[in-house]
C-alpha cells in the first residue's frame, strides 16, 4: 500500500564510477561540478584587513577591546555587505525576469523557524573557509562567535522550520521562490526548567537588533484595514464601500535567503505592524487622538508575539487579526509587482503560485478575490478562476483540535467585507454540491465552508485553490479516504502528496561538519548539489575503515553534547553510552510518555537485577509544551522528577542516566542531532503527518525507533527494513479503534503487571512528594480511555527496545545501520521535495517534465532544465 516511486534517488544509481581513486557520478565524472563562490578569490590578509576596518567603524574599538557580540556583529556585518552585493545582482535578474515573465512562487507561513543565519550565509557564499581562517590568524574562534547569535524563534516547531527547509531550498535549486510571513516581535517563548517545571519568559530576540541579517523597506509597506462597515453603492455596477476601519501599515523587512554557491538570493519577506497610518489620521482630525498611545499599542500588538494564547476571547481575536494581517499585505505586495508587468489579470496564475502552509494564510483566497472584484474590478466569475488556479494548499495535520474554525460573529465583526466574500463563495459552493449530490443535506452542511456557526478555514482552502496535499504517503492517503473524503470525492484530481525533506545543508553540511567533510572524501562532493548521491555510501557500509570512522565521528559528536549536558544541567553522562533522544514539541501523541515509561521499567529492572545484559544509555529529551498544555507541562515534570531520581541513585551504577534540555530550538537541535545514536519516532500511528526531525536524525545516522506512521514509513522504504526498528499499533488498527470508541485501558492495566507498577508509581509518591502532580497522567490513561494508546503500545516498545540494546552491541552491524541510513537521506532533501512542488503544484516547468533531450533549445530556461534533470 505504501510502495511509490522513487525516480529521484534511484534514477542514476548504476552509474557511479570511480576516477582517480575518488568514486565519482555519472557526467560529473568528466566535469568538474560548476562553481561560482563569490568571494573564493578574497585572500585571509584581504579578510583580516577588512575585518578590522569593520570593527573600527562599528564600534570604534580594538580588537583586544571589543566584546565576543562585537565581534560576531562585525563578522556577520562583513557577510550582510557580500550579500547585499549578491543581492543586488539578483534584484537585476529578477526585473529582467519580470519582463521574461518567469513565474514566481510565494510561499506563505505564519511560522519561519530559521535558526541561526551567520554558518549558512558563510558556507552558500563561499566565505567560511577564508572568514574562519581569517578570524584564526586574529585569534578569534569562530565557533565562539557563533553562539552570539540570536536564535530568531518565530515558529513552534516542525511547520515553521518546515517553511524555513523549502526557503533553502528553493533558493539551492535557483527557483523564485520567497517567503510571506509576521516579523513578531516576541518569538516563541524561551523555556527554563525551574523546579523540574517549566517556565516561559520572553523571547526578546530583536534586544540587540536582527540588523545584519534584515533589510526594512518602509517604502513598500501597505494599509490592512480592520472593522467598520460595508457600504454597497450602486453606480451601473454595485461597488462595496468599507468605512470606519482601523488602518494599520504593514511594514515589509526583508531577510535574504542565499543559494548555494549559485548567486541566487531570494526573500524572506516578514510584515511588521506600525500605526504610521494612525498618526496620519490623528493629525487629518479622523480618529480621536486622546488615546493616541493606547491605539498605537494595540494595533501594533498584531505582530506583537508569535500564536499568542487564544484560551480568551482576546488572543482568538489577535490571531485572527495576524492572519488576515499577514495575507493581506502579502498578496496587495504581489498584485502591486504584478501590475508593473502590465499584463491582463487572466495571466496572474501563469506568473504567480501562492502556497498557503496549513490553513492559517487560507484568508488569502477571501482577500484575493476582494482584491480581483473589489479594487481590479473583475467579475466574481474571473476573479475565483483566476484565485483557484493561483493558490495551492498544503495540510499538516489530523488531528481534530487543530482542524482550524472561526467563530461566523467574530469573523463578521473583524472583517466585514471579507466575511461577504466567504459567504458567497459557500453559498456558490453549496450550489455546486446540490447539484451534485441533490437532496443529500447531510453532507451538505457536513461539507460546507460556513456551518453551524464556524467557517472551516480547511474547507476554504481546498474549496479555493487548485491543489489540496499532504505531507507523507500515509497521511495523503488518511486525508482521501477518511478526513477529506467527501472533498476528494469531488475534487480527487486535487489532493496530491508531497513527502516532507528537510535541507542537508545545513542539517549535515552546517550540524556535522565532520560527517560531511568524510562523505565527501568518500564519494566526493556531487551529493551537495545531488543529495541522492549520498546512495553511493552504500557500498562502504561493511567497509571496516570507514564504519571505523563513522563510529569515531559519533563519537566525537557525543563528547561534544556531553559536554554541554554537564554544563546545562551538571549531569555527567558517559560518551560511550547510547545516546537515545528524543527531542519534539511535547504533546500527548508524539508520546514522550511511552518514552518515560519505557525508562521507568527499564530502571525497575535493573534495580531488581544490576547485572542485566543492557548497554549504557543516555536518553535524551526536549521540548517546549504549549503555555496553556497542562499535561504537557506535567510531563515535563514527570521526566524531570524521574530523572532526578534516576540519575542520582548509586544502585544502577551509572547504567542509564536521563536528561531533560531546555529550551529546545533550531541551534540546539544541530548540536543533539549529530550526537543521537536513536532516533526516538513513537507517535500513536496516524497522528504525525510526517515528522521531520526523523530526517534530519536519519541523515546523521542515528537508527529510528519508531512507530509506523506518517514519514517513519517511508524511512524504512528507503533505508532497508533491517536498517530501522519499528514496533505497536498500525494507523488502519488505530483508527479502526477510534471508529470503534476506543479499547479498554483496564484490561493492559489487569493483565501487565509492569503497566500496573508503573501507573501506581505516578500516584504513590515514588517520584514527587506531591501526588496529584501526575494524577492527570494516571487519569488520562486509566479513566479518560488512553487516547493515545500508549498502555497499548507498550509491551510492543520495550520489546523493540530489547531489539536496539541487541543490536548496539554488535557494533559491526549497528554501524552498517548507521551507514544505510545517511546513504538513503538524500530522498528526504527538501531539494527533492521543492522540485515535486515546482513541477507537480506550482508548474514552474511546464516544459521541462517532457524536455528529455530539447533542454538546449534556445529560451528554455535553466531552471527548468535543471528541474527537469531532477525529476526525471
Ligand atoms: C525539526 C524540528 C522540529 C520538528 O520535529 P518533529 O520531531 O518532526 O516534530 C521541531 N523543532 C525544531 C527546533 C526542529 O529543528
Amino acid at each position: 500500500m505504501y510502495k511509490r516511486q522513487q525516480p529521484y534517488c534511484q534514477a542514476k544509481s548504476g552509474d557511479a564510477k570511480h576516477v582517480g581513486g575518488v568514486l565519482v557520478t555519472g557526467q560529473d565524472a568528466n566535469k568538474p561540478v560548476e562553481r561560482r563562490e563569490p568571494n573564493a578569490d578574497m585572500t585571509t590578509e584581504q579578510f583580516k584587513e577588512a575585518y578590522r576596518n569593520k570593527l573600527y567603524s562599528l564600534y570604534a574599538k580594538t580588537l583586544e577591546a571589543a566584546s565576543d557580540k562585537e565581534k560576531y556583529l562585525t563578522l556577520a556585518s562583513l557577510v550582510r555587505d557580500e550579500i547585499s552585493r549578491t543581492w543586488l545582482q539578483a534584484k537585476k535578474l529578477r526585473a529582467q525576469q519580470q519582463e521574461n515573465q518567469e513565474k514566481q512562487v510565494y510561499y506563505f507561513s505564519i511560522e519561519f523557524l530559521l535558526g541561526r543565519m551567520l554558518d549558512i550565509h558563510m558556507i552558500n557564499l563561499g566565505l567560511k573557509d577564508t572568514c574562519e581562517r581569517g578570524l584564526r590568524e586574529l585569534g578569534i574562534e569562530l565557533a565562539q562567535l557563533r553562539e552570539e547569535e540570536e536564535d530568531p524563534g518565530l515558529g513552534n516547531g516542525g511547520l515553521g522550520r518546515l517553511a524555513a527547509c523549502y526557503l533553502d531550498s528553493m533558493a539551492a535549486l535557483e527557483l523564485n521562490g520567497h517567503g510571506c510571513g509576521i516579523r513578531y516581535r516576541y518569538g516563541l517563548f524561551e523555556q527554563q526548567i525551574i523546579g523540574g517545571a517549566q517556565y516561559e519568559f520572553p523571547d526578546d530576540w530583536l534586544k540587540y537588533g536582527y540588523y545584519p541579517w534584515e533589510y526594512r523597506a518602509a517604502d513598500e509597506a501597505v494599509e490592512v484595514r480592520f472593522g467598520g462597515a460595508v457600504r454597497l453603492q450602486a453606480n451601473g455596477r454595485i461597488v462595496y464601500i468599507h468605512e470606519n476601519y482601523e488602518a494599520v501599515s504593514a511594514v515589509p523587512y526583508d531577510i535574504p535567503i542565499t543559494g548555494y554557491h549559485n548567486n541566487t538570493v531570494n526573500t524572506l519577506r516578514l510584515w511588521s505592524a506600525e500605526a504610521e497610518l494612525a498618526k496620519q489620521a490623528c493629525a487629518a482630525g479622523q480618529t480621536d487622538c486622546r488615546n493616541t498611545l493606547q491605539y498605537k499599542q494595540s494595533l501594533e500588538s498584531i505582530s506583537h508575539v508569535l500564536y499568542p494564547d487564544d484560551t480568551y476571547h482576546e488572543g482568538k481575536v489577535l490571531r485572527l487579526k495576524q492572519q488576515y494581517f499577514m495575507v493581506s499585505a502579502g498578496l496587495q505586495n504581489i498584485l502591486r509587482d504584478f501590475r508593473k508587468m502590465n499584463l491582463p489579470y487572466a495571466n496572474l496564475p501563469d506568473k504567480v503560485a501562492v502556497h498557503i502552509n496549513d490553513t492559517h494564510p487560507a484568508l488569502a483566497v477571501p482577500e484575493m478575490m476582494r482584491l480581483l472584484v473589489d479594487e481590479a474590478g473583475l467579475s466574481w466569475e474571473d476573479a475565483w478562476d483566476i484565485t483557484v488556479r493561483t493558490m495551492s494548499y498544503t495540510n499538516h495535520t489530523i488531528l481534530p483540535e487543530a482542524m482550524e474554525k472561526w467563530p461566523e460573529d467574530l469573523f463578521r465583526t473583524l472583517l466585514p467585507r471579507i466575511y461577504m466574500i466567504v459567504h458567497e463563495i459557500n453559498e456558490r459552493f453549496c450550489r455546486e454540491l446540490w447539484d451534485k449530490y441533490p437532496g443529500n443535506w447531510e453532507k451538505i452542511r457536513h461539507m460546507a465552508i460556513i456551518a453551524d456557526g464556524y467557517i472551516h478555514m480547511a474547507y476554504l482552502a481546498i474549496a479555493g485553490s487548485h491543489s489540496t496535499n499532504g505531507v507523507a504517503v500515509l497521511h495523503t492517503d488518511i486525508l482521501k479516504k477518511e478526513v477529506l473524503h467527501d472533498f476528494w470525492e469531488i475534487y480527487p484530481q486535487r489532493f496530491n502528496n508531497k513527502t516532507n525533506g528537510v535541507t542537508h545543508r545545513r542539517w549535515l553540511l552546517a550540524a556535522n561538519p565532520k560527517l560531511a567533510s568524510l562523505v565527501t572524501e568518500t564519494i566526493g562532493e556531487a551529493w551537495l548539489e545531488d543529495p541522492c548521491r549520498l546512495q553511493d555510501l552504500t557500498q562502504y557500509a561493511d567497509d571496516a575503515a570507514f564504519q571505523k570512522e563513522i563510529a569515531e565521528i559519533k563519537r566525537r559528536n557525543k563528547q561534544v553534547l556531553a559536554r554541554i549536558i554537564q554544563q546545562k544541567n551538571g549531569i555527567a553522562v558517559d560518551s560511550d553510552s547510547i545516546f537515545d533522544v528524543q527531542v519534539k514539541r511535547i504533546h500527548a501523541y508524539k508520546r514522550q510518555s511511552l518514552n518515560v515509561f519505557h525508562i521507568m521499567d527499564l530502571y525497575q529492572r535493573l534495580l531488581e537485577d544490576p547485572d542485566l545484559p543492557v548497554w549504557p544509555r543516555t536518553f535524551i529529551i526536549g521540548g517546549k509544551a504549549a503555555m496553556g498544555y497542562y499535561i504537557a507541562k506535567r510531563t515535563i515534570k514527570l521526566i524531570n522528577s524521574l530523572a532526578e531520581v534516576i540519575n542520582n541513585d548509586k544502585r544502577i551504577r551509572d547504567k542509564i542516566k536521563l536528561v531533560f534540555l531546555a529550551n529546545y530550538n533550531v541551534s540546539l537541535a544541530e548540536t543533539i542531532i549529530p550526537a543521537a545514536d536513536v532516533s526516538e519516532q513513537i507517535p500513536t500511528a496516524s497522528r504525525e503527518a510526517c515528522g521531520t526531525a526523523n530526517m534530519k536524525f536519519m541523515m546523521n545516522g542515528a537508527v529510528t525507533l519508531g512507530t509506523l506512521d506518517g514519514g517513519n514509513i517511508e524511512i524504512r522504504e528507503a533505508a532497508g527494513h533491517s536498517n530501522i526498528v519499528t514496533f505497536g499499533l498500525t494507523a488502519p488498527e488505530v483508527l479502526q479503534y477510534y471508529r470503534q470508541g476506543g479499547y479498554n485501558p483496564w484490561d493492559i492495566y489487569h493483565s501487565d503487571p509492569r503497566v500496573k507498577r508503573m501507573l501506581e508509581k505516578l500516584v504513590d509518591g515514588s517520584l514527587s512528594s506531591d501526588r496529584e502532580d501526575f494524577r492527570a497522567h494516571y487519569d488520562s490513561f486509566l479513566h479518560h480511555g488512553d487516547q493515545y494508546f500508549v498502555l497499548k503500545d507498550f509491551a510492543a516498545y520495550v520489546a523493540a527496545q530489547e531489539i536496539i540494546n541487541g543490536k548496539y552491541q554488535d557494533q559491526k552491524v549497528w554501524r552498517r545501520m548507521c551507514i544505510h541510513n545517511i546513504a538513503h537521506a538524500g530522498w528526504f532533501s527538501s531539494d527533492r521535495t521543492f522540485a515535486e512542488y515546482a513541477a507537480e503544484i506550482w508548474r514552474l516547468n511546464e516544459a521541462a517534465i517532457s524536455c528529455q533531450d530539447g533542454c538546449e533549445q534556445p529560451g528554455f530556461s535553466p531552471i527548468a532544465k535543471r528541474l527537469g534533470t531532477m525529476l526525471q
